[in-house]
């Protein structure tokens, strides 16, 4: 099957659940456009979807794969942003000070280095392969500012819901180094394993909600790659770099481009050589409404943070 069928208009991804808050991704028509068979437990592809180019914060240039018109969300996850520049006039505004509530944010570098400095206090450096996931739960104030005048800024920027429950917690970091993320070589596949389990072997992320499996995994030319990922998760591959031939089918996947993957407890990857993040996660299945930078239930408790934050109540001390 071609690539194109893959890319499917907005309309197509709304009918398919795909982006609506609350609705499981039971296929509709998009079943029939890739063909999926009903008793296959290895994960296909069932949309691709392409990165569009967004500017955020003070003027930062990225690519959005999850949280743009083509794909608003892919429960639990939010949002996915790239930024991939060797132009410091696209990354040096950062992100200045701005606040957070309701949900957890991961950043996760592959070249150049911020600087993060927080409400709480908290004050650190993410540099090459480094992981900061930080559940902002009740409320942070933070800023994410380059650490560099020139060179390549390269990283993602993933945003993970947390149920009502969860939304108002003690906000709380894991701040990775490097040596901290599990190294593995599997076969044809070298895996960097953040969050989940594979081979054995336990990511460094812990206790999140929405037990999330995170893997930045490179196949080599014809390489092949396969794992579990529990079946009540949904779960998404973005392409870094290269491509990868995806499921059953061998779904082609480029550099820039997300796969919502389909239902399943397994994937498989061949092909290569590539590079590309592998994310699944526990859907949360509640209405989402959002603004800007605070990720509630509803709209009065949108209103809330806000009020709370132009009172100075955001952060609790
Ligand atoms: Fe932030």
């Amino acid at each position: 099957m071609g690539d194109a069928m893959k890319h499917l208009s907005r309309r197509q991804l709304l009918a398919a659940g795909l982006g609506v808050p609350g609705v499981a991704l039971a296929g509709l028509g998009i079943e029939r456009i890739i063909g999926r068979q009903r008793h296959l437990r290895a994960r296909g592809v069932r949309a691709l979807v392409d990165a569009q180019p967004t500017v955020d914060g003070a003027g930062v240039k990225l690519s959005r794969a999850i949280g743009s018109a083509v794909l608003p969300m892919l429960d639990p996850f939010l949002l996915l942003d790239e930024i991939h520049s060797d132009r410091p006039d696209d990354y040096l505004a950062g992100f200045p000070t701005h606040p957070h509530r309701g949900f957890e944010t991961v950043t996760y570098m592959l070249e150049g280095a911020m600087e993060h400095r927080d409400s709480l206090g908290n004050h650190g450096h993410l540099g090459p392969g480094s992981v900061q996931w930080m559940t902002a739960g009740h409320g942070i104030v933070h800023s994410e500012m380059p650490k560099q005048e020139n060179g390549l800024m390269w990283g993602y920027q993933l945003w993970v819901n947390l149920p009502a429950a969860q939304k108002l917690v003690r906000p709380r970091y894991q701040d990775l180094a490097p040596e901290r993320v599990v190294d593995l070589e599997l076969g044809g596949a070298r895996v960097r394993l953040v969050a989940g389990e594979l081979s054995g072997r336990k990511g460094p992320v812990e206790g999140i909600v929405t037990a999330p499996q995170m893997l930045d995994v490179r196949l080599g030319e014809g390489g092949r790659f396969e794992t579990e990922v529990p079946r009540d998760h949904n779960a998404f591959v973005y392409q870094i770099e290269g491509s990868a031939l995806l499921g059953p089918e061998g779904v082609r996947v480029r550099a820039g481009q997300l796969a919502v993957l389909d239902e399943g407890d397994r994937f498989e990857a061949k092909g290569g050589p590539g590079r590309f993040l592998l994310l699944a996660g526990r859907p949360i299945g509640e209405p989402v409404a959002r603004y800007g930078p605070f990720v509630m239930n509803t709209r009065a408790e949108i209103q809330q943070a806000v009020d709370d934050y132009r009172a100075g109540k955001l952060v609790q001390m």
